[in-house]
């Protein structure tokens, strides 16, 4: 059974899947795994029409913990303060939005349903006031929690609540020293002696605390979470155990998810730099090959990342399962039908007509978007919607922009251009010419006459198409020979090759 619908199969009545982040920095493509991994067992769970709910909570009253790389040294005076009062890095917007703002439009592009809840909001709103109330009547059960299970002794009177200095902004620097519902005083390191409201957001609870009281207020049933939380003794061991004893619920059914690993780099972290932001990538790799790269892996596996020739090879892979899909589904397994269906953005049709590595060479072939649907048009087998071509041109141009490897770049020889042929060639050349106006003129006879004739010469097929490489792009590798003579078109071919052998 695949992966998402064994997680969810003995699960009863309504759910809620909650994911999140902090939004300190670009949320990066290794973010993308906890949100789609949320979004495929929310799929799940609808399929088996239960109710289902699905929310990612951005945590905009996280304090800015340092100046990241990638900030300017101006943010030192903001370190300590809540992500939400911080003014992003360009424009004149908040810090979290600023962050936010491109992963929610990437989350509609992807097709992913989930309602976007700021923590702020949370608190601001009260909904968070009774588990404030519940935790901070519990703290001493809760400190004694937290240093049995994560080991760590916690030293001076633990209240588990931090209060927004109201002088100095920061939410990192106040200590409680008193608390009677709704308020907490409290004292901060500016020296200032206030009082926090727990029913507004004027304090927020310390993580470990925060995760369970999210999951008691708004009832969260399901919960991918990645490894770092899920570790012994980290935030879901700790967070289960304060759930039941303290505030008398049941902890969501966990998922931990690997990383994504960046091919070369290593783990992706927003805080170091070494990301690819989501919002980048989604420019580049169309929405259902994003959404299969994360359902073709086992969670608890970690995936490889690799945004060069491995979105290549990758949606060969999800090409042969979706024609398998939309054919006759021979020789498709559960999981792979399952991973097929939970990648669809639109699951009455297939995405596209011509598939990723294709269009690779035939932007490469023509010069305008409209040359492209042309020749599509010519040798489509099915309709397709022309606006949804377009955007996948877009993403095509622009992954062989930024990610193609030299060795899948290449540009189309004049056809007067002088190449060096020796007889053998000349020879190899002419047998193609021989039939070349009588020969159907598509992929697959090309390709069959390649093996003819080398069939004919004793030399491996593997010699002509260097051959015919190196005569019209000037290099020993390049696209699939069959398709690509076929796009250059017969025309083309013929005069080149005839000035090949002439000499011209
Ligand atoms: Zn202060």
């Amino acid at each position: 059974m695949f992966w998402a619908d064994a997680l969810v199969k003995d699960l009863s009545g309504p759910q809620r899947v909650s994911t999140g982040i902090s939004p300190s920095g670009p949320i990066h493509i290794g973010n993308m795994r906890e949100i789609l991994t949320g979004d495929l067992l929310y799929k799940a769970i609808a399929k088996r029409e239960l109710e289902a709910d699905f929310i990612y909570l951005c945590d905009d009253m996280d304090p800015l913990r340092k100046v990241y790389p990638f900030l300017s040294r101006e943010y030192e005076k903001y370190v300590g303060y809540p992500l939400k009062n911080i003014p992003a890095p360009e424009g004149s917007g908040k810090y979290s939005d600023y962050y936010l703002d491109p992963f929610v439009r990437v989350m509609k592009e992807a097709n992913i349903p989930a309602r976007v809840i700021k923590t702020s909001d949370l608190y601001d709103s009260g909904m968070l006031a009774q588990a404030c109330d519940i935790a901070i009547n519990n703290r001493d059960k809760i400190k004694e929690i937290l240093e049995t299970v994560s080991g760590r002794k916690i030293e001076g009177d633990f209240y588990p609540y931090e209060p927004l200095c109201e002088k100095c902004g920061r939410i990192n620097t106040t200590t409680v020293v008193s608390y009677s519902y709704p308020y907490a005083e409290y004292v901060c390191k500016c020296g200032y002696h206030g009082f926090a409201d727990v029913r507004r957001a004027e304090g927020k609870m310390p993580w470990r605390v925060e995760w369970p009281a999210k999951w008691f207020a708004l009832k969260v049933t399901v919960e991918p979470f990645g490894k770092d939380h899920g570790a012994p003794g980290g935030s879901y061991d700790t967070g289960k155990r304060i759930a039941r004893e303290v505030f008398g619920i049941d902890p969501p059914v966990p998922l931990i998810y690997e990383r994504i690993i960046l091919k070369g780099k290593g783990a992706m972290h927003s805080s170091t730099g070494l990301a690819i932001a989501a919002s980048e990538i989604m420019e580049v790799i169309p929405p259902d090959l994003l959404r299969y790269m994360i359902a073709r892996v086992n969670p608890g596996r970690h995936i490889d990342f690799d945004p060069g020739m491995g979105i290549l090879a990758l949606a060969d892979e999800l090409e042969k399962l979706q024609d398998a899909y939309f054919g006759n589904r021979k020789g498709l397994d559960e999981d792979q039908t399952a991973m097929v269906e939970y990648s669809l953005v639109n699951r009455d049709r297939k995405p596209y007509p011509v598939d990723f590595r294709h269009l690779v060479t035939l932007v490469q072939i023509y010069r305008t978007e409209d040359e492209i649907l042309r020749a599509v048009r010519m040798s489509a087998t099915s309709d397709f919607v022309e606006a949804d071509f377009r955007k996948e041109i877009e993403y095509a141009k622009r992954w062989l922009e930024r990610y193609a490897p030299d060795s899948v770049k290449f540009r189309i020889l004049p056809v007067d251009h002088a190449v060096e042929v020796n007889d053998n060639d000349r020879a190899i050349l002419a047998e193609f010419m021989k039939d070349i106006d009588a020969m159907p003129w598509n992929s697959e006879s090309i390709h069959n006459k390649v093996y003819e004739i080398a069939e004919k010469f004793k030399i491996s097929p593997e010699s002509v198409f260097t051959l015919f490489y190196r005569i019209f792009i000037g290099k020993d590798r390049g696209p699939r020979l069959g398709y690509f003579l076929f796009n250059l078109g017969r025309d083309f071919v013929e005069e080149r090759i005839r000035n090949v052998i002439s000499g011209h």
